[in-house]
């Protein structure tokens, strides 16, 4: 098996992980918060699945879900036709998504999802008169895929300056990110009166004429470094894209689903985007599936028909697949059955307790905490602040390191991430917990 990995698998991010590589895991089953790989070895899954697995790993209810419908019916299409499955998800979807949100645009993956949030948020502009709006404010540090369109609106220069002749031109605003706050180095956020808002603010005033959207990752920036954003930033972000008249495309992908202890982190901060993306824990990992919501307002300006125009021009193949929606309409029940959104805060406590006393390592600069997610920021010199070079990949050696203790994770850079199953028990959190510290003071120390 390693022999076909290594000879015929290309993986994603290969280079990035050359030598991590060496060591793939073959997994072959899942059980709960657990993967197993084909040599029998159990690891706490502490990222579900990159940041799906809402339920863990093989989930009775699910399955059987799963299996009924494809006895039923497997594939059909959207395009012309609908199926059961999608309308009673899309239903589903609209009563748990913030407010106003009305129409469900199904595709099958998160990056497809802003991708099409974006060009709705154009062709929008286009179609009422706002033939001048035509770019989108991007933030330092954001992450949205990696198609062309995503990638375009993303600030991790990484994962697309290769690619950098090929994205349309936005305007980058920079992200709160209080730890290495870009614009008040000594001041703490709460304390700064959210400077990153009124840059924002700046930004979106001189180009307002010009702005059709933006686009921002609500509550934290996942592949950013688990970067949490502070109070009254998404609120303030909402109040400025309706002052300039500018389109709020929020993604979800990695925050919906409960992971910031709300079913979406908009809702939490009691604000309604134009357009929200949704992909990762809406089918609980089973199967590719994500979708981009929006407002009837918007929809309304999409009217015509197919010769014209004004259609939405847009349609994936496996687009609303009835195995995907049956997935996740079981997920969704599960979410109501297991109370899962009510038996978070003991978890989310106990992880807070445990990041408090992780910074007490020496080399943990940062904790930052948002719900069930979580970022450990490893630095040479906590004074100072002064990083790790990423080429002695502390963050990689901490996550090989917990392999042995009976933990998967993936680092973001030198960010331990922290991103269980959310049906994990407190038993395994512990064990995740006292895992993470023992690999980050074996290897730092
Ligand atoms: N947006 C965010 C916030 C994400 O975290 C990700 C995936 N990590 C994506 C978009 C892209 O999703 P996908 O990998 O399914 O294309």
């Amino acid at each position: 098996l390693r022999r076909y990995d290594s000879e015929y698998l290309w993986h994603p991010f290969t280079q990035m992980s050359e030598w991590e590589n060496a060591e793939n895991l073959i997994i072959t089953r899942g059980e709960g918060s657990y993967i197993i790989d084909s040599d029998g070895n159990r690891y706490l899954d502490g990222v579900a699945a990159i940041w799906t697995n809402v339920h863990g790993h093989c989930r009775r209810e699910i399955n059987e879900a799963v299996k009924e419908q494809v006895d039923r019916l497997e594939h059909s299409t959207l395009l012309g036709l609908s199926n059961d499955r999608a309308a009673l998800l899309a239903k589903r979807l609209i009563d748990i998504a913030p407010p106003g949100l009305a129409k469900v645009f199904y595709s099958d993956n998160g990056s497809t999802a802003v991708e099409i949030g974006v060009k709705m948020a154009f062709q929008y502009q286009q179609q009422t008169g706002n033939t001048q709006k035509q770019k989108f404010i991007r933030f330092d540090n954001a992450y949205h895929g990696d198609t062309v369109g995503s990638m375009s609106v993303g600030g991790i220069a990484i994962y697309h300056e290769v690619y950098a002749p090929l994205l349309f031109p936005t305007i980058k605003a920079p992200s709160p990110y209080c730890y290495r706050c870009p614009l008040s180095p000594e001041g703490d956020c709460h304390s700064c009166g959210l400077l990153c808002l009124q840059e924002l603010e700046r930004l979106m005033k001189e180009h307002a004429h010009e702005l059709a959207g933006l686009v921002i990752e609500p509550s934290v920036q996942g592949a950013g470094g688990m970067i949490v954003q502070p109070p009254g930033f998404v609120k303030g972000v909402r109040e400025l894209c309706d002052r300039y008249d500018v389109l709020m495309i929020a993604d979800e992908v990695a925050v919906g689903f409960g992971r910031t202890g709300a079913m979406f982190a908009c809702g939490k901060e009691g604000v309604t985007p134009d357009i929200m993306a949704i992909s990762k824990g809406i089918s609980a990992g089973y199967l590719p599936l994500a979708a981009t919501l929006t407002t009837r307002k918007v929809y309304d300006a999409f009217w015509g028909a197919y010769s014209e125009l004004k259609t939405f021009f847009h349609g994936h193949t496996f687009t609303g697949n009835p195995i995907a929606c049956a997935a996740a309409l079981a997920s969704l029940d599960l979410f109501e059955t297991d109370r899962l959104l009510e038996r978070l805060p003991e978890k989310i406590d106990y992880i807070q307790d445990r990041l408090q006393r992780l910074m007490e390592v020496t080399h943990v600069g940062d904790v930052r905490q948002e719900g069930m997610i979580a970022g450990i920021e490893l630095v040479r010199d906590r004074h100072s602040r002064e990083p790790y070079h990423w080429e002695e990949r502390v963050g990689v050696r901490v996550c090989l390191e917990a392999r042995k203790h009976g933990l998967f994770l993936r680092p973001l850079g030198n960010v331990i991430v922290v991103f269980p199953p959310l049906s994990i028990s407190l038993d395994e959190l512990a064990i995740l917990m006292d895992g993470i510290e023992a690999s980050i003071r074996s290897v730092t120390e």
